[in-house]
């Protein structure tokens, strides 16, 4: 069954005179689980998507629901609720507190939300565990992170509250191959139970883990490819 369905979403941004539709009529069904990978030119439309899902951006014209109920209708408290526990959001420069620790980076969402110290702690090790971070770098600030480990902390900071949906902007577009191929097993693995939407340069990257791929054109849908063994660079 679909989790999030968008139904004929438009976005046009007014700048003085003139109109820039940075996503038109776009109508899709996301699944409530699997890697879905958004791909096409800068400025395609890409990151205007992911804005209207995560609700930093409204819609100009159309629909987008979430379990069947349409969040382009909701209140900032629903709106906030949803943010904080429903979806997760991997930036694309990791917006990490750079003087804090690796650790308290990942459990602070969790105590905004209102968990316990205790609780909070137990889910961060839980994760860094999950994904063998090394121990010693659980103290580390931010700041003193490499960028790979900068975008497991990032990762693990959106799982922490459990979101049903993760959306991640470029997450390996600051990346060596060996820590782009890292965090790929890792988002790969989170989507075998949430659904994970995914821009991406990375064409080799998206054939090798995306279960469906959406190729973005003038912010429209330009192919949508379930078996890249089809693509074609043409459809970009
Ligand atoms: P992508 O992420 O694929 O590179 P974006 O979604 O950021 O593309 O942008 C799509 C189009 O919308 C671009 O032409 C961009 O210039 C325009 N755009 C994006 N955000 C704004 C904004 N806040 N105001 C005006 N134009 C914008
Ligand atoms: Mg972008």
């Amino acid at each position: 069954m679909e989790l999030l369905r968008l139904i004929d979403v438009t976005k046009t941004y007014k700048t003085g005179d003139s109109e820039r539709h940075a996503l038109r009529h776009f109508s899709y069904d996301f699944p409530s689980k699997g890697l879905i990978a958004v791909i096409g030119k800068s400025g395609c439309g890409k990151s205007t998507l992911l804005n209207l899902i995560s609700l930093i951006d409204k819609p100009t014209n159309g629909d987008i629901y979430y379990d069947n109920d349409n969040i382009t209708k909701w209140n900032s408290k629903r709106i906030n609720l949803f943010r904080g526990k429903e979806l997760g959001f991997i930036f694309q420069s990791y917006h990490l507190i750079e003087s804090e620790s690796a650790f308290y980076n990942i459990m602070l969402p969790a105590l905004i939300a209102g968990e316990s110290e205790k609780k909070a702690k137990d889910k961060t090790n839980e994760l860094l565990k999950s994904i063998n971070f090394r121990k010693s770098l659980y103290k580390q600030k931010a700041c003193d992170l490499s960028g790979g480990e900068k975008e497991r902390v990032a990762i693990l900071r959106a799982l922490i509250n459990d979101p049903k949906i993760i959306l991640a902007d470029e997450p390996t577009g600051a990346l060596d191959s060996t820590n782009s191929e890292l965090v790929m097993d890792i988002l790969k693995k989170i989507s075998e139970k949430k659904l994970v939407i995914m821009v991406s340069h990375n064409l080799s990257l998206v054939k090798r883990y995306a279960d469906k791929v959406i190729v973005l054109k003038d912010g429209k849908i330009n192919a949508i490819y379930r078996d890249m063994r089809f693509f074609s660079l043409e459809s970009l």
